[in-house]
């Protein structure tokens, strides 16, 4: 076999997780090849954060994961941590900033953070073939990894080929394939970090909405975010909805709180007595969008001069915009989500080394796995994470 075909350890993927854990295994010796489908390495990194990559948050805490096995991420968080990433950020002379507490964005644009990976790959010898889609695995006493163009062999095999969300980033199902192929078991996957969807009546009732923000308060299953939503023409999104995507039920509804910072009930006693002929309308125009308590009133009890409304009109007003409930069709689907939850279930891995409990030389990292993070920053830092840790074992 020519020397270039053989690797210590072969990753299929140069997303996040996959340049990280690359760089730390080529840095410390090993001989590593990544291969790449896409025509240039992480794309995803490219477009996320709106171009500024959030890549990394400063309240890293295992609760922000979603998991069927919730304990497996604790010991590579705890091992590569933001402050670990943050370093490798202020090495390169990266200028970052804070936004919503704890978010950390580059300052300028996403592509420093790709140059820095590539970079540290780079530092480590290793070699990264793009536009190289992996067709086929096989394993002997090493794996055969083979492309439309080579084969190559390695001891060792990472999957680093991320979740199946925003397809035209070079997403593909292929990491759960492998994982079938072994043997691995899987929990199902659905798009997550994802706007939720109207049913047919509700587009009619509240797609006019498109274009509100405001914070509220959305619940589901005993899960509560209180943030900004987005009104749009399908349903609703901004970071409450998309974070409360990834806990919704199909068929189950969500209640929104319209008022987080308001008690209605006691508002209206207090108008009753300071401006008795003010419009309800007019009244709530101060808390409000205009436009959204109009069509709320319109569709949910008519506006009157609050001196008219009864204890009991002031009880149901208040149920209408504090407990707004509606049961969304769907999601936009992983065209829209920013993530897909479910994935390689972790009982199958060491939560050590990442590597497969029943394939020796297997291993599975990032998004693929069954580890969906919050909004905010977590994503990345669990493909760091992952990718460091497993970096150290291959
Ligand atoms: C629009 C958007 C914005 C986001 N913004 C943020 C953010 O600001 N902060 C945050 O923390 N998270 C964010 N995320 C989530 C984050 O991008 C992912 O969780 C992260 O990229 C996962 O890293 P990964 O390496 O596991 O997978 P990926 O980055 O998806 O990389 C997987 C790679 O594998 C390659 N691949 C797949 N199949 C094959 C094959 N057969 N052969 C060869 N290569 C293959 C793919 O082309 C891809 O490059 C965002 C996601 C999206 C879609």
């Amino acid at each position: 076999m020519s020397p270039e075909t053989t690797f210590d350890a072969v990753i299929v993927g140069a997303g996040a997780a996959g340049m990280m854990c690359g760089r730390t295994a080529g840095q410390r010796g090993r001989k590593v090849l990544l291969l790449e489908r896409s025509p240039k390495a992480g794309r995803k990194i490219l477009i996320s954060g709106g171009g500024r990559c959030n890549f990394t948050n400063l309240r890293v805490e295992p609760g922000n994961y979603l998991s069927d096995n919730p304990h497996f991420c604790k010991s590579a968080l705890s091992r590569f941590t933001p402050l670990d990433f943050i370093h490798l950020v202020e090495k390169y002379g990266i200028a970052y900033h804070e936004k919503t507490p704890g978010q950390l964005f580059c300052d300028d644009r996403a592509r420093r953070i790709v140059d820095l990976l590539l970079a540290e790959c780079k530092a480590g010898g290793c070699i990264i073939k793009t536009g190289c889609a992996v067709r086929r695995i096989e394993k002997k006493n090493t794996f055969s990894v083979q492309t439309d163009s080579a084969t190559y062999t390695a001891a060792s095999l990472v999957v680093a080929t991320g979740g199946l969300s925003y397809p035209e980033t070079g997403a593909t199902g292929f990491g759960y394939e492998i994982a079938e192929q072994f043997g691995l078991a899987v929990i199902a996957c659905k798009p997550a970090l994802v706007p939720l969807s109207y049913r047919s009546a509700d587009r009619k009732r509240y797609g006019s909405l498109s274009g509100i923000s405001i914070i509220a308060a959305v619940s589901t299953g005993g899960t509560t975010f209180t943030d900004a939503i987005l009104f749009t023409h399908q349903g609703l999104s901004g970071p409450a909805i998309l974070q409360l995507s990834s806990y919704w039920t199909p068929g189950r509804p969500i209640t929104l709180d319209l008022l987080p910072h308001l008690r209605l009930d006691e508002a209206i006693l207090k108008w009753k007595s300071e401006r008795p002929k003010a419009e309800l309308k007019t009244l709530l125009k101060e808390h409000l969008p205009e436009r959204l308590a109009h069509r709320f009133l319109d569709l949910h009890g008519p506006s009157r001069p609050v001196r008219q409304l009864t204890e009991r009109d002031g009880a149901a007003l208040a149920r209408i915009f504090h407990h707004w409930q509606i049961q969304p069709g769907g999601t936009e689907g992983y065209g829209k989500a920013e993530v897909t939850r479910g994935g390689i279930d972790t009982r199958e891995l060491s939560s050590k080394t990442f590597e497969s409990l029943k394939v020796p030389g297997l291993y599975f990292i990032g998004e693929v796995l069954d580890v969906t993070g919050w909004l905010g920053g977590f994503n990345f830092q669990w493909a760091w994470a992952s990718g460091h840790c497993a970096g150290l074992f291959v």
